[in-house]
């Protein structure tokens, strides 16, 4: 093995760095980045190679995703100037409506102008008609692109430790050595091996199975039935933890989470009569639907993401446990493009301001984990969820500052708070007491009407 020259681990003029997938964790890295070396007067050089076509319809551009942007994370996007323009979003989502076996209700935003955005990460699904819509992931390559960084379309197909760098090859033979590689490579087994072989101590994320699938509607019955509303479902079905319709102009997007989701346990889902109920009479959606995929989405966060120079970031380090992906690959994108200009690129810089980042996401995970746990308890639970569906109903008759059961589930839908916080607003007495008390009274209910 050739030993590192760890003496030469900060980045300086003309240093280069690869960063190796194109989506959002690497276009986040390469814009703090670029615009921290611009702030310490160090002038750098980013190659980001993408595999991916953000500008083709379906699979070829498509990065698997819900496509929801949280509100926490649009404020957060454009404090930093990253503005999301309207041509990216699909959708403005104002109200969450929770669907059960046992009714519904719609949750407004608890706080006005508290909005979520709906978009796809490509240009859309097979067949359809951009209509001057634009890609997320490549709106904010363009971005990374403005600010000078130097995008490729391949990929990567081997890394190898040199004695002052990383010798990155391509699909299309492309050869050069770097200062520092970032992986954004998402959830990509194939390129996890590469990683390894230089930065052996990596253990990669644990993983399960998900669904995606589009369906196509035409615009005026998506607002008739969806509205400007995200549709979630917490259904008592085997392996489904979470469903969600997403409205999205001239599609629906379903997303199932859950535990090695297939297709039978998605038809299950889709003959629903909550789901069928969303969707006009004899609507048939099976042949609406446009494409389907089964990404695997984070379920622990991965070990020793890091090495002298190279460290890997968004999904291929830690994410959010189901909620806001996109949220926390902008928190460890940050967060390492800080460390790299202002500290260093050797694995103790890594370790010392980077793993504390990800420590923090895991053990915001550990609660989210719990509150999953109590949910698919109340999920299995007649009685609960008419106890819960009761409390939302009567809360949103009250102003939006008092619904405190309503504001938990927005949060727990979007993923635009931390577990934590979360947690211990749902340990609030009054919320306690009133669903106690609603549990009561369905227990009553559900006596009186076996009698
Ligand atoms: C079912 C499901 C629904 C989701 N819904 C949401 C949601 O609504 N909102 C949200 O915020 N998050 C959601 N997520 C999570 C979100 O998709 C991810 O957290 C986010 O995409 C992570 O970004 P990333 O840049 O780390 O990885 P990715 O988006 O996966 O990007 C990795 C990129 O690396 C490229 N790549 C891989 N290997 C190579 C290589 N060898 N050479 C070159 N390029 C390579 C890939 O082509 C890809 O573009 C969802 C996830 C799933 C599975």
């Amino acid at each position: 093995m050739i030993a590192t020259n760890t003496n030469k681990v900060l980045l300086k003029d003309g240093s280069n760095i690869v960063v190796i997938g194109g989506g959002p964790s690497g276009s986040f890295f390469s814009y703090f980045a670029l615009k921290y070396a611009e702030k310490r007067g160090l002038e750098i050089n980013i190659d980001i190679i993408e595999a991916k076509n953000f500008n083709c319809l379906g699979p070829a551009g498509c990065n698997n995703c819900g496509g929801i942007v949280s509100e926490s994370l649009i404020q957060m996007l454009s404090a930093e100037g990253i503005i999301l323009p309207s041509e990216v979003i699909r959708k403005g989502i104002e109200t969450y409506t929770l669907h059960l076996e046992q009714g519904r209700a719609v949750i407004e935003a608890p706080i006005d102008e508290q909005r979520i955005a709906s978009m796809f990460r490509g240009l859309g699904p097979s067949g359809c008609a951009p209509n001057g819509l634009k890609s997320f992931d490549d709106h904010l390559l363009e971005l990374c692109i403005s600010k000078g960084a130097n995008v490729i379309l391949d990929r990567v197909v081997e890394l190898e430790r040199k004695k002052d760098g990383i010798l990155v090859k391509t699909k299309s033979n492309i050869k050069k050595e770097y200062d520092l590689v970032v992986g954004a490579v998402g959830l990509n087994q194939e390129a996890f091996r590469l990683f390894h072989k230089i930065c052996p101590a990596f253990v990669h994320p644990k993983t399960t199975r998900t669904h995606i699938c589009e369906i196509k509607m035409d615009s005026g019955l998506i607002n008739e039935y969806f509205g400007n509303s995200m549709h979630v479902f917490l259904l008592n079905l085997p392996n489904i933890e979470f469903g969600a319709l997403i409205p999205k102009a001239n599609y629906v997007t379903l997303v199932l989470l859950g535990k090695d989701i297939d297709k039978k346990i998605a038809g299950k889902f889709l003959n629903s009569d909550p789901v069928k109920k969303c969707f006009p009479p004899k609507f048939d959606l099976e042949s609406n639907i446009s494409c389907r995929c089964y990404p695997h989405i984070n379920i622990k966060g991965s070990k020793s993401a890091y090495d002298n120079r190279v460290v890997l970031i968004g999904d291929s380090s830690t994410s959010k446990l189901y909620k806001n992906g996109i949220g926390a690959a902008y928190i460890t994108a940050k967060s390492v493009a800080h460390t790299a200009i202002f500290q260093g690129i050797s694995k103790e810089n890594f370790k010392k301001y980077f793993q504390p980042v990800c420590n923090n996401l895991e053990f915001d995970n550990s609660i989210g984990k719990f509150i999953f746990m109590v949910t698919s308890i109340i999920q299995k639970s007649a009685v609960l969820k008419s106890s819960m569906l009761q409390v939302v109903i009567d809360e949103q008759q009250n102003e939006r500052h008092r619904r405190k059961m309503s504001s938990i589930l927005w949060d727990t839908f979007t993923g635009s708070a931390p577990y934590k916080d979360i947690f211990w607003r749902f340990l609030n007495p009054r919320i306690l007491f009133t669903l106690i008390w609603n549990t009561m009274l369905a227990i009553q209910r559900s006596i009186k009407n076996k009698i």
